[in-house]
């Protein structure tokens, strides 16, 4: 089982907090996008025949494309690879692009059974803050036109800790997002990356830096309205309702190999991982002259074990000491359960007969958990 990803690199504005590889220069679209398509038969055999059962549209603002290209692209991934009949075939798209027409246009022309709407709020305010290209009225709008289109496998992404937001914003942007009945949530909390508009204007003093306290509260809130709405916290950032997990998310957190085509674009083989090189042009050049630019590296064992406790820790499932026995081997046993004692002992984590899961205030510092149970070479 493996998964398919596509980067399309284009936005119509840059978001100040956005550290994804992405260009607002759209002229370049038909290049890319026909460099893409090459590249797609230059990677075909990197997984090896198995086939797809996720492909995942993601930037970016795959959205930005035209119905003709999205069709361009999936007859070109049903050419060389092996789609799964019930694969998840999920596009990102942002509210500004979504007009019932292309909506209805994706349902009719192409296999796209799941949208990922990147909605972050449904307050103007806070959509300038993060400058947005859409606005609120057009957050509200487009879902119940994606549901009327018949897109029932929708997925939307809400942005928490903004300093200049109250709780009782933060609020209103969980009841709203629950009050649209849609399956699954992506929630995350904000986070100054270097190199972005944000982070430029924190350290001038122009926005304040993230609450982190805040932050916690309005994670602590969503997790306890998620749960009384019946959704499963089955990952830090993902809520769903019972049988509406992300199956291409959860290729990555289960360690499955994935294929991603575009600039930037990450690939995973089981034992190294890829990437390509994050720059439209210099991609473009590469891939017309015949190879994908990107660089590789063979993972080593403890660098396997540091991503299955990273990844797997943040999930319901939680980490296994048979699994870690059974691929990492007994030393990596021992160091793991000599970390995760005191977190146990905090009530951080719970153990469950060797199976351990983050526990609620264990949730609120994952990443902190999961660096303190890397094996450092
Ligand atoms: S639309 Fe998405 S990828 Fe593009 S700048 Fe905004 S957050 Fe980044």
């Amino acid at each position: 089982m493996a998964g398919l990803y596509l980067h399309i690199p284009f936005c119509r504005r840059a978001c100040h907090y956005c550290n994804f590889h992405f260009s607002t220069v759209l002229r370049w679209k038909p290049d890319l996008l026909q460099a893409m398509l090459r590249e797609l038969e230059l990677q075909r055999d990197y997984l090896g025949g198995e086939p797809l059962y996720s492909v995942y549209l993601g930037g970016g603002t795959p959205s930005l494309l035209e119905t003709a290209d999205l069709v361009a692209l999936f007859e070109r991934i049903e050419a060389l690879f092996e789609v799964k009949p019930d694969a998840e075939i999920t596009l990102e798209a942002n509210p500004d692009d979504l007009t019932p027409t292309r909506l209805h246009e994706w349902r009719q022309y192409t296999p796209v059974n799941r949208l990922s709407i990147g909605i972050q709020s449904f307050f103007d305010e806070d959509l300038q803050w993060m400058n947005r290209a859409h606005d609120a009225q057009q957050a509200l709008r487009c879902i119940p036109e994606a549901q009327a289109a018949g897109f029932e496998h929708l997925t939307i992404d809400l942005i928490y800790g903004l300093p200049e937001a109250p709780d009782e914003r933060w609020a209103e942007n969980v009841r709203l997002a629950l009050s649209f009945g849609i399956p699954h949530l992506s929630c995350y909390s904000l986070t100054v990356e270097q190199g972005t508009a944000l982070a430029h204007f924190v350290r001038k003093g122009k926005s304040r830096p993230v609450d982190e306290e805040r932050a916690a509260r309005q994670f602590e809130y969503l997790m306890d309205e998620t749960s009384r709405h019946g959704y499963d916290h089955y990952e830090i950032s993902n809520f769903a309702l019972p049988g509406h997990y992300a199956r291409h998310n959860s290729s990555y957190w289960f360690g499955r190999p994935y294929l991603g085509i575009g600039p930037s674009a990450h690939s995973f083989d089981g034992s190294s991982r890829q990437w390509n090189i994050a720059n439209n042009a210099l991609y473009i050049r590469a891939i017309n002259e015949g190879h994908v630019p990107a660089e590789r590296e063979t993972l080593t064992l403890a660098q396997r074990y540091n991503e299955y406790v990273l990844t797997r820790l943040r999930t319901m499932w939680g980490c296994r000491t048979a699994y870690i026995a059974e691929v990492f081997g007994a030393d990596f046993v021992e160091h793991f359960e000599q970390s995760i004692r005191r977190f146990v002992a905090t009530g951080h984590v719970l153990d469950l007969d060797g199976q351990y899961q983050l526990t609620r205030a264990g949730k609120l510092l994952a990443d902190a958990i999961a660096a303190d149970l890397f094996w450092l070479e």
